[in-house]
């Protein structure tokens, strides 16, 4: 069976992306079964795993709308070694298309049923938003993955989102829940992320990962050659952190 993980955070530019990219290939790394699902009609995390969004056949919109299977839509990220639902500016205009459709919030949970026995991990790159897009996110999702910046804010927009996520278990998906919060860009140079971070761990405790992903231009440089980081500079200290990060997924799996 795949375990589901949205990577989910309504403030804009935190690292969504970058994790579920990165993510996907640092657990594919490790010999895992991976699909990544581009939830945003951005198109960044099918760009950043080497697949033009330009030239898509199939999207995940056809996949929400049923007009495709998901299998069929799928495509392999070579560079990646993970398997992508990719997504364009098709998607921006399934938000409209669904709002009539009775069950708008579970098309994604199922259309991946359907893939399940293909997969060890599917993960969901959420757009900035509290959308029905990222609503069908959490609906298909066994958990929440949180990457944040240790900036003084970073705790004010959280609240709204363990609301959402609240709310969603309550509601729409009793199995959904938050399986941590991810520290991303980290700069320990930095006193306020240091304090931020200590912040983070006395409130939140082991719901923090243990891994930190350290800022790191090579991270940043990747999507532009249209390659995951781990693809891009292998031995960079942020590959190699989201290596470990998806080594620490594969364990936190075991004890959900
Ligand atoms: P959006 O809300 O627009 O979807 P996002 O949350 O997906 O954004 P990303 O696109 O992953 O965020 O990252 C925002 C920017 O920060 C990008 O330019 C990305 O390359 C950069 N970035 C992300 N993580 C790191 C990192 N660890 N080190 C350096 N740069 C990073
Ligand atoms: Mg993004």
């Amino acid at each position: 069976m795949a375990r589901i993980f949205c990577i989910a955070n309504q403030k804009g530019g935190v690292g969504k992306t970058t994790t579920s990219v990165n993510l996907a290939a640092g657990i594919a790394a490790h010999g895992k079964r991976v699909l990544l699902v581009d939830l945003d009609p951005q198109g960044n995390a099918t760009m950043g795993s080497g697949v033009d969004k330009r030239a898509l056949t199939c999207s995940v919109y056809q996949v929400l709308l049923g007009m495709v299977a998901a299998r069929q839509a799928a495509v392999r990220s070579e560079q990646g070694g993970f398997d992508l639902l990719g997504a364009n500016r098709d998607l921006a205009g399934a938000e409209l298309e669904l709002v009539d459709i009775d069950d708008r919030e579970t098309r994604l949970k199922q259309a991946l049923a359907v893939v399940d026995a293909d997969y060890d991990f599917v993960l969901i790159d959420c757009p900035p938003s509290l959308s029905l897009l990222t609503l069908n996110g959490l609906c298909a999702a066994h958990g929440v993955i949180i990457p944040m910046q240790c900036e003084y804010f970073a705790l004010e927009g959280l609240a709204d989102l363990v609301n959402t996520i609240k709310r969603v278990a309550a509601n729409l998906n009793p199995d959904l829940r938050i399986i941590g919060l991810l520290r991303v860009m980290f700069d320990p140079r930095m006193t306020l992320q240091q304090q931020v971070s200590e912040q983070l761990v006395a409130k939140f405790g082991d719901k923090v990962f243990a891994t930190i992903i350290p800022r790191n231009v090579r991270l940043a440089e990747a999507p532009s050659y249209g390659l995951p980081g781990i693809a891009y500079d292998r031995a960079s200290k942020g590959a190699q952190a989201y290596i470990q990060f998806g080594a620490e997924m594969i364990d936190r799996v075991h004890t959900l």
